[in-house]
């Protein structure tokens, strides 16, 4: 027989752990959630340091608004946030965060040390060990923060032996953080693992200069670029002709309000635009801004935030397809052929 009354509410430490697995996947999934804080707080200036890919320490440094010293010890509690406070802020989300609950997952299943400073008072120092506060002081520190994670997954071994190789998690950090350079050109982002610079971005507002880091000149010299709207939404956004194309979809970007997101509807409307003139199995490298009021997408789909619903889709997807194929004919190269005659 069942015995009586065995419902428990777990304590924090474990239930922070459960929501680290929904979260916390791989030393990427980290990156992006302090980079994105980091861009949360308006900074202009990202560094994001690496050892062993992230799994011995990863250091994430801004110059961002900072939090004062009370906030640096608040920002480690679960389903604490500043960016949202009501359910009208819900369905408004301006912030790439505002779950509330990613420095309290980190926390959870690795060592942090933090210095951050609003830049009114001293600035102050915190450190926790698998989620529990073994420092808070002040700290002499310029206005910003400083965030490094080690150890991850150190009391969380299941999860440790999951990680692949260095190479494979370097190249997801990689591929993150160009994606998130692509999203935000006005932010100077550089990338290192160990002394080797891996990107480096100047901030300087121009996508297609990112473009250009990341893919190099040739490549961004070849995009051509596109721009439409409609009632609801505004595109643009930058995409190669069918002469210079990827045998895989990991060269599309698409970038919703800031936000890097996924969506297998927007692939297609952009392929389609191409016609038939894309080979069989290659995709163009593009990166495709789209912008609407925050009311018309729902980012709260999954915990990672990779994944969104829009409205009004169907009209989008027609003006992206429609605004890319204007931009392909006006820039189609005439065959040799056709020139000489
Ligand atoms: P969320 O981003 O969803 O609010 P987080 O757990 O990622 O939740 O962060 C909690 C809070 O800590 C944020 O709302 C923000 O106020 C503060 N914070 C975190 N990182 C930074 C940072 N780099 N600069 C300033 N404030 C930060
Ligand atoms: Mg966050």
């Amino acid at each position: 027989m069942r015995p009586i009354d065995i419902i428990k509410v777990m304590d924090d430490t474990l239930s922070n752990k459960i929501a680290a697995g929904e979260v916390v996947e791989r030393p990427a999934s980290i990156v992006k959630e302090l980079v994105e804080n980091a861009i949360d707080a308006e900074s202009t200036v990202i560094e994001i340091g690496l050892e062993e890919a992230g799994l011995l320490t990863i250091r994430v440094t801004d110059n961002g608004n900072g939090m004062s010293k009370k906030d640096a010890v608040q920002a480690f509690e679960r389903h604490a946030t500043s960016k949202i406070s009501n359910d009208h802020d819900l369905f408004r989300i301006r912030t790439l965060g505002f779950r509330g609950e990613a420095l309290a997952s980190i926390a959870s299943v690795s060592k942090i040390i933090m210095w951050t400073s609003d830049g009114e008072t001293e600035g102050t120092e915190v450190q926790i060990d698998g989620g529990r506060l073994v420092k808070h002081d002040n700290a002499a520190f310029r206005k910003g923060t400083d965030i490094t994670v080690s150890q991850l997954f150190f009391n969380t071994p299941a999860r440790l032996k999951y990680m692949k190789t260095i190479q494979t998690e370097l190249g997801h950090t990689i591929d993150l953080v160009n994606r998130l350079a692509l999203s935000h050109p006005t932010i100077a982002f550089k990338l290192s693992h160990y002394s080797q610079v891996l990107l480096q971005t100047a901030g300087s507002g121009d996508q297609r200069r990112v473009l250009s880091d990341i893919y190099g000149l040739a490549v961004a010299r070849k995009m051509v670029s596109f721009a439409g709207e409609n009632a609801d939404y505004k595109v643009s956004g930058h995409v190669t002709l069918p002469e210079m194309t990827r045998a895989s979809r990991n060269y599309m970007t698409l970038i919703v309000n800031g936000r890097w997101v996924k969506s297998n509807a927007i692939n297609h409307a952009i392929l389609d635009a191409f016609h038939t003139y894309l080979p069989i199995g290659r995709s163009p490298i593009s990166v495709i801004n789209v912008e609407g009021d925050p009311y018309l997408t729902d980012v709260n789909v999954h915990p990672s935030k990779q994944h969104i619903r829009m409205s009004k889709e169907g009209e989008l997807l027609a003006l992206i397809k429609e605004s890319i194929q204007k931009a392909i004919r006006k820039n189609t190269i005439v065959p040799d052929a056709i020139k000489k005659e």
